[in-house]
């Protein structure tokens, strides 16, 4: 088997040498899935990874902008169609100054099992730029979104491809973003998720990520016999993720500990209560300040600059901030200091190494692929409520995504149990993912 799965690896290698965030990607999926793959007739002599890890479509374009001072700026764009087997492309925009092609192509492959796990409709795809809206003003970031529109209109629709937020992208890019969509195309669609509520978006998106990434958690302690309930919480990151995984955490009765972004965490030692919380909330999103200025007003809390929170001796890790950012020396601080179980509110947040400690050490490890799948399902509640016209309750929304974690979570463990009981939750995301996606392209035939 080790052969197989090296064998698979080099050709990938060989196609994509320069995108190491990918080819980590597509090798968790492929030391899970090639076993599988190789158990089940069906798929075998179809080399269906191997067409699910070339993109369908990849777009790239010129982004250029004048700002405030009249001076011209020049930014890439990106589009990445990786899958539509079983729906339109669906996945987030990111626009931070890392973005590269490496990166969303990760992304995007995550992203089709993911959405494959939601049980709704959507195929995998992902974009953004390497534009930073940090320290822009609105208008600014106003003329870069509509510049970035006037390409991607071509390439997207609600029927093709429906973008939504990611890192960098909030209401106000998915605003601006659609405002440019509607004026070229004359038409109001739901081609985009993540919209304002007066204009189509859904009650629960804003909430839907970091919500989801709870209730996940919650399911995993639940079967293992524990709960949230008075529960010490370490969260990386400040935005839309983190925030809400915070408020729903504290809705569960746990203690919330810390909070981060690029340039450090910080640790609140009384706990960061729904008051502070509201702080955060207004700090970031409205102020666009950084994290450590809590420290400033709160003295039950210190920042600890240029580090990540995960020394702090806690029950539950939600890592919620980006890519890479939990490793191998990170997770081992974990499982020492007692953590019981880390779900992922980010995509990819840990490394190999990390994911290694995690299963070494048999404590409960939910990949973002399963437990942050919230947002994009919530994402795909908003595309059915925009196509049937309606507007679903805030009560009705949230159960339904409450219903979606559980089943995702029980699909995780159908696949996922080991022989010893262990529920290794990143085979179970892999597989329940991949089954339904192969299953679709074998019936459509090679194309
Ligand atoms: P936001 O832009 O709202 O917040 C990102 C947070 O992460 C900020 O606190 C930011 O700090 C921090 N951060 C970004 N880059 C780094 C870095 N290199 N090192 C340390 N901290 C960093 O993004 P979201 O909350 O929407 O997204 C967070 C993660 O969740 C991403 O991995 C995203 O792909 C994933 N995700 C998001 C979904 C959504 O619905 N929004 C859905 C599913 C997954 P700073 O302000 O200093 O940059």
């Amino acid at each position: 088997m080790e052969a197989k799965i090296k064998a698979f690896m080099d050709e990938v290698k060989t196609r994509n040498g320069h995108e190491p965030e990918f080819i980590q990607a597509v090798q968790e999926v492929a030391e899970t899935v090639i076993p599988y793959i190789a158990k089940h007739k069906i798929y075998n002599g179809k080399n269906i990874l191997l067409r699910m890890v070339e993109p369908e479509r990849l777009v790239s374009f010129r982004v250029a902008w004048v700002d405030d001072d009249g001076e011209i700026h020049v930014n890439r764009g990106y589009r990445i169609q990786m899958n539509s087997a079983i729906g339109p492309y669906k996945g987030g925009l990111r626009f931070h100054p890392t973005v590269n092609a490496s990166i969303l192509k990760f992304l995007a492959f995550e992203q089709v099992f993911k959405n494959s796990l939601t049980t709704l409709p959507m195929g995998g795809g992902k974009g953004g730029s390497d534009f930073d809206p940090k320290g822009k003003s609105d208008d600014e970031v106003m003329r870069f979104c509509h510049a970035f529109m006037l390409e991607l209109n071509r390439h997207i629709g609600p029927n093709t491809d429906v973008p939504a937020g990611d890192i960098g992208v909030g209401a106000r890019e998915i605003g601006f973003l659609f405002g440019m969509y509607k004026k070229i195309r004359n038409e109001f669609t739901g081609v985009l998720t993540g919209k304002g509520r007066s204009w189509g978006g859904s009650l629960i998106r804003p909430e839907a990520t970091g919500y989801g990434t709870v209730y996940f958690a919650q399911s995993m302690m639940q079967t293992n016999g524990m709960d949230l309930k008075g529960k010490d919480v370490v969260i990386s990151g400040s935005g839309n993720v983190a925030q809400y995984a915070a408020e729903k955490a504290l809705h569960l009765g746990a203690k919330i500990l810390t909070l981060s972004d690029s340039q450090g965490y910080i640790h609140d030692t009384d706990g960061i209560d729904e008051e502070k919380l509201a702080y955060v909330m207004d700090l970031k999103n409205n102020k666009r300040g950084r994290i450590s200025e809590y420290a400033d007003k709160y003295s039950a809390a210190t920042f600890y600059k240029g580090e990540t929170p995960w020394t702090v001796k806690c029950d539950i890790a939600l890592p919620c901030a980006t890519q890479n950012e939990l490793d191998g020396e990170d997770a081992k601080a974990l499982v020492k200091n007692g953590c019981v179980c880390v779900a992922e509110g980010a995509n990819m947040p840990s490394t190999p190494e990390a994911i290694h400690e995690f299963h070494e050490g048999k404590i409960l490890f939910a990949p973002g692929k399963a437990s942050n799948a919230g947002g994009v399902a919530t994402s795909g509640l908003e595309m059915s409520q925009n196509s049937l016209r309606i507007s679903w309750s805030r009560e009705e929304v949230d159960q339904r995504l409450k219903d979606i974690m559980e089943d995702i979570h029980d699909s995780c463990v159908k696949y996922g149990k080991d022989d010893d009981g262990y529920c290794n939750y990143v085979k179970g995301a892999n597989i329940a993912g991949f089954v339904k996606v192969a299953d679709a392209m074998l019936a459509q035939g090679v194309i």
